[in-house]
């Protein structure tokens, strides 16, 4: 029997699946990353998940394949390396996938994990025989991938998908340096950091008393709850961040016209005011053309879209595609 691994590395844990050949999983198994003890010890880790996961399958090294791992960007899928790692300590121009390739003993293969999640969605989950699909993650971050043609888009310089980063509006400044991004106004960070601002001057009391008279303890979590039992503030700042959301969209749909819009991530799952705002203000921005045509649906393989993507891309190397093209 023939095996790929896929890794979906982040900055707490490691999770890691077996599958076959037609990308059936057969083991999957979750450990820590340990991020804060540096790079060797993380790609050590990572083989061993490989190991373990073979192990309890009762295969041997030889019939292992090809791995496939999502990390944290940037990073280029070519050259195997990871350029930066936000949550990994230490991780500046780290060669990832040659690291754990002489580790596991077969080809290893790394992308971006949204890129990941976006080829797991469409191979696997909610995008099942899409063409066009444009995958979004909203967490802490957002983050995005493109199915264009039926295959992951990367772009010129490997960048593309960056749906966090459009600029939509004047401000505040957000983390790459940039300002107005939609990751600064619509994030579960974003979200937090607005109810935090106001219930620190005062301006959202049912907040602040909800999160125990301490701003700095409002989370994104908190703040849709609070929106649930009907403060006022705490919706507006959902709707607010949801109206971005959706404008964040318009300039996707109406730029690529893509048949299916793809949401997962924890701020999607945080409440249905999200969803219904959101879509309100896509429905109002897009060309009818563009939105006749389009499906906006939730993720259908949660926190396992980006190791469903890893599988996808072992599978590719498997086959023998080279996969780092667009
Ligand atoms: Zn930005």
């Amino acid at each position: 029997m023939l095996y790929v691994a896929g890794i979906d590395l982040g900055g707490t844990k490691i999770l890691t699946a077996l599958a076959d050949t037609e990308g059936r999983v057969v083991q999957e198994i979750k450990i820590p990353t340990q991020g804060g003890r540096g790079f060797d010890h993380v790609v050590e880790r990572m083989a061993a998940s490989v190991g373990e996961v073979l192990a309890r399958q009762k295969a041997g090294r030889d019939e292992l394949v090809a791995v496939g791992v999502g990390a944290p960007g940037p990073l280029d899928p070519s050259t195997g390396i990871v350029k930066e790692a936000p949550n990994l300590p230490g991780w500046h121009g780290v060669p990832l996938a040659a690291s754990l390739a002489a580790r596991v003993g077969v080809p290893v293969r790394i992308d971006n994990d949204a890129n990941l999640a976006a080829l797991g969605e469409h191979l696997f989950g909610a995008g099942r025989g899409t063409r066009d699909m444009v995958y979004v993650t909203v967490s802490t971050g957002i983050g995005g991938g493109l199915i264009l043609n039926g295959e992951l888009y990367r772009g010129a310089g490997r960048v593309a998908g960056e749906i966090g980063h459009l600029p939509i509006a004047d401000a505040p400044a957000c983390r790459c340096g940039g300002r107005g991004c939609l990751e600064a106004l619509a994030s579960g960070t974003a979200i937090a950091r607005e109810a935090r601002r106001l219930a620190k001057s005062g301006q959202a009391p049912g907040l602040l008393a909800l999160a125990g008279g301490s701003a700095g303890k409002i989370t994104a979590p908190l703040v849709f709850e609070a929106a649930e039992r009907g403060d006022p503030q705490a919706k507006e700042i959902v709707r607010s961040a949801a109206a971005y959301l959706g404008r964040g969209l318009a300039v996707v749909v109406n730029m690529l016209n893509p048949e299916m819009i793809v949401l997962g991530g924890g701020v999607m799952t945080g409440g249905s005011a999200m969803w219904d705002v959101m879509l309100r203000e896509l429905q109002e921005l897009v060309w009818e053309a563009a939105l006749d045509s389009l499906q906006v649906v939730p993720a259908a393989l949660g926190g396992r879209s980006g190791v469903m993507g890893a599988v996808a891309m072992a599978l590719e190397i498997a086959q023998g595609h080279s996969g780092t093209g667009h």
